[in-house]
């Protein structure tokens, strides 16, 4: 089964824009993809379907072989999802952030703690997992926001614009974050308007426009088309 199928997924919002008008599109598992687009073609549209934050007009949506109208809840177990915005408690301390958050979806505080460990040295973080979230650097909040994303340990790993209005420096910090996380076998899906990203990152992608896919297929073969 692919980590995601997607079959002409349409979205009308409430004030008529059609922000998806017939999108289909695989993502095999283990795959780093993108979702590669100008602002407006309804890449957040999308993603907010999969994550169930948004309602489809139309269509399907499979999550590794899981219908989402059929078994919404199956479907999400299979999900972590990164946020744009960082919202977690910055007066927490790191390990206690992914402890909570693990706790609250069921994983035992034992388990928790195991997983608090491989996900804060993932994201560069260990030296950092008792000060109060306040005191981290832009980039390391970010690593965060990933590191919790990953303690419910998700099979695909989605995220909307990552690295949207952050510096150079940063970016890179998180992509190597997210490369590990690829690495030990996670399908990520990420949105993004910068090519480079998709480039640096991704080995397959699509790009979106208007609400279409214009192009999928391999990083390389588009590189070569462009
Ligand atoms: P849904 O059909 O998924 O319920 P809605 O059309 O009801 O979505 O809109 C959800 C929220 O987003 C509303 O509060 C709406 O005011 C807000 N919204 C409306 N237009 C836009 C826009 N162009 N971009 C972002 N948010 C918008
Ligand atoms: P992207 O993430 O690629 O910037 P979006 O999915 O946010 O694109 O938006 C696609 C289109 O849908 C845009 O025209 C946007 O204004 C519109 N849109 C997004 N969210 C809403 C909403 N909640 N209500 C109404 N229109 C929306």
């Amino acid at each position: 089964n692919p980590a995601l199928s997607v079959r002409d997924l349409r979205k009308t919002y409430d004030n008529r824009v059609e922000a998806l008008k017939g999108v289909s599109l695989d993502v095999m598992p283990g795959d780093f993809f993108a979702l590669l687009g100008p602002n407006g073609a309804g890449k957040s549209t999308l993603i907010g379907i999969v994550s169930s934050l948004v309602n489809l007009s139309s269509g399907s949506v499979g999550i590794f072989g899981i219908d989402l109208a059929r078994d919404r809840a199956a479907a999400m177990r299979q999900i972590g999802l990164v946020p744009q915005e960082i919202n977690f408690n910055m007066f927490e301390k790191p390990v206690d952030i992914l402890v909570n958050y693990a706790g609250f979806y069921g994983v035992p505080r034992e388990e928790a703690l195991k997983r608090a460990e491989v996900e804060l040295r993932r994201a560069q973080l260990w030296e950092k997992a008792n000060v109060m979230s306040r005191t981290l650097s832009g980039g390391m909040k970010r690593r965060l926001m990933i590191a919790r994303a990953m303690m419910t340990a998700p099979r695909l790993l989605i995220l909307d614009e990552p690295t949207a209005g952050v510096d150079i420096e940063i970016r890179r910090g998180m992509w190597k974050t997210l490369k590990d996380i690829n690495a030990s076998g996670t399908t990520i899906i990420l949105t993004t308007h910068y090519l480079e990203e998709a480039e640096s990152l991704c080995r397959n992608v699509a790009i979106i426009d208007r609400g279409r896919i214009v192009e999928q297929g391999p990083m390389r073969t588009l590189l070569a088309k462009l």
